[in-house]
């Protein structure tokens, strides 16, 4: 279960989640029926229909096994997983393991996610995911992309042409088999798990997601290495970014335990000035976080592995 859960609302939407390098990361929309990776699979992931992974490194999707497992303890319908192609099979083979390991293979339902290759969550919800500059190499040598998600609103609006018509004229020409709306989409949350920056940033669905969930892992002046190196964003990267996106807020994800949370605070403040604060804030900034576990003492090292 995770230490903490951060809880954001804006524009009528809750961003509920958890994201440490190396340790957790999910985010939850309820809202939605949603969840961006699955973390450890805490309750908030499992109360959700639909979860979107971006990728398969542990932090982000250890728990999804125990997710369609307890998915079929309450009694729930399975659940889905969208996941980068080249994890479908892993992830069966890691569910048919749980059969030898506890008697029960977790019922499940996995789609593969292809980049630009929209999922219908609902009659008026669709999920379209994007490449991201994470490139996860397994032990074969073999690289499994990783993806983005954004969570789009799909409305259908009168055409302009049609605007001054009557109502009774509207039901004739539908009649008729006129077509009389269009399709307008509204980019609610996008979702970026690891990422470096990467030419998913110009894509109008990331661009103007309402809610831009990207990541900063590293954001001290020495760091800038080790952000290249792991395919992660760095603060001052992230600065020069932000005069192209227009998303009405931005939360930082993924924040390194190389980096105290007020320290990584007063930095962003000093770069982008306490106005600027209100659209760019760390999702797990104090003010949204909630104390769901033992108080962390001292953060630790990294450990060497992927992240
Ligand atoms: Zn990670
Ligand atoms: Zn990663």
């Amino acid at each position: 279960m995770s230490l903490w859960l951060a809880e954001y609302s804006y524009g009528g939407l809750r961003v509920l989640g958890t994201s440490l390098a190396g340790e957790e990361s999910f985010v939850v929309v309820p809202e939605l029926n949603l969840a961006f990776d699955v973390g450890r699979a805490p309750r908030e992931v499992v109360g959700v229909d639909h979860v979107l992974l971006t990728h398969g490194h542990m932090d982000h999707a250890a728990g999804i096994a125990y997710y369609f497992a307890q998915r079929m303890f309450v009694d729930n319908d399975p659940g889905h997983l969208y996941l980068p192609k080249g994890l479908v099979e892993p992830v069966r083979r890691l569910l048919r393991v749980w059969a030898d390991i506890d008697g029960h293979e977790p019922t499940a339902n996995i789609h593969a996610a292809v980049p630009g290759e929209d999922i219908i969550l609902r009659r008026d919800l669709i999920a379209r995911p994007f490449k991201v500059n994470h490139p996860c190499r397994r032990h074969d040598r073999s690289v499994v992309e990783g993806l983005g998600y954004t969570a789009i609103e799909v409305r259908r609006k009168l055409k302009d042409e049609y605007r001054d018509r009557t109502g009774p004229q509207l039901v004739e020409l539908k009649k008729q088999g006129v077509e009389i709306t269009r399709r307008v989409e509204l980019p609610l949350v996008a979702y970026c798990g690891d990422t470096a920056p990467g030419a998913f940033l110009e894509l109008d669905c990331v661009r103007n997601a309402k809610i831009l969930l990207l990541e900063c892992t590293f954001v001290e002046p020495d760091h800038m290495d080790r952000a290249r190196a792991g395919y992660h964003m760095h603060l001052n990267q992230l600065c020069d970014l932000l005069p192209r996106l227009n998303n009405e807020r931005i939360l930082l994800t993924h924040l390194s335990r190389r980096s105290l949370l007020p320290e990584a605070r007063d930095l962003l403040r000093r770069e982008l000035g306490s106005e600027a604060e209100e659209r760019v804030t760390f999702l797990m900034d104090a003010r949204y976080r909630r104390r769901r576990g033992p108080r962390r003492g001292q953060q630790r090292e990294d450990q060497p592995r992927p992240e």
